[in-house]
């Protein structure tokens, strides 16, 4: 699994549609400073469902939407779609080629698709479990994200070998069992309330 190509069109400074490929091996962005390098990380970030603006190096979400500059407007709308090699069927979805796309309107309006069928985020998060590529996931690592680690108290280094070793799905999925069943034993107190009151 390799990312293949990323399409951005109004992500920060790529206010014009910009497509990047990317080959199997390693991949090296130069630039001069402030020309876009790290927008291009934030843009993996963000596609792949980054909810904090913080993590995305602004204050608000809205600002990874192109702001114009002195002679180009802004844009209504910003658009991300990674696009991912899953030959070797790393991701649990029957396509050897997954395009993620996301996309933000000034409203706060957010879309997710998957191969172009509209999903939810929650789809997304199943999606890249475990694959290490996910915002928690160990691959994408921001500026100072080593020191963090290094810093971190036991249990959130713990989180990321859990995620290198494929248990965050069942963890989650137990989380959301748990839910289920609190739940569920909470309707059935209620139903014998009412039998005792009928009775
Ligand atoms: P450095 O080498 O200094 O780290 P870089 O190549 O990584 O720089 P980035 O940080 O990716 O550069 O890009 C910064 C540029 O992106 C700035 O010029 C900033 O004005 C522009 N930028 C960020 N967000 C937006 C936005 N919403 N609209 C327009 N431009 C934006």
């Amino acid at each position: 699994m390799y990312f293949k190509r990323i399409d951005m069109h109004g992500f920060k400074s790529f206010a014009e549609p910009v497509s990047i490929e990317f080959h199997d091996g390693i991949t090296c962005i130069v630039g001069p400073n402030g020309s876009g390098k790290s927008n291009i990380s934030d843009a993996i970030r963000w596609v792949l469902g980054e909810q904090s603006p913080k993590m995305l190096r602004g204050g608000k979400m809205e600002e990874v939407i192109f702001a114009g500059t002195a002679n180009r407007k802004s844009r209504g709308m910003a658009e991300v779609t990674l696009v991912i090699d899953n030959s070797t069927g790393i991701l649990p979805i029957d396509y050897s080629e997954v395009a993620i796309t996301r996309r933000m309107y000034r409203s706060g309006e957010s879309e997710y698709s998957i191969n172009n069928n509209q999903c939810r985020l929650k789809d997304i998060r199943e999606l890249i479990m475990d694959t290490g590529i996910g915002v928690d996931g160990y691959s994408l690592i921001g500026q100072g994200k080593i020191a963090e680690i290094v810093s971190n108290k036991p249990e959130s280094r713990r989180e990321i070998f859990e995620e290198a070793a494929g248990i965050v799905k069942y963890r989650t999925k137990k989380a959301e069992s748990e839910r289920k069943l609190e739940a569920s034993a909470g309707n059935l107190e209620r139903v014998n309330d009412i039998i005792v009151e009928i009775e």
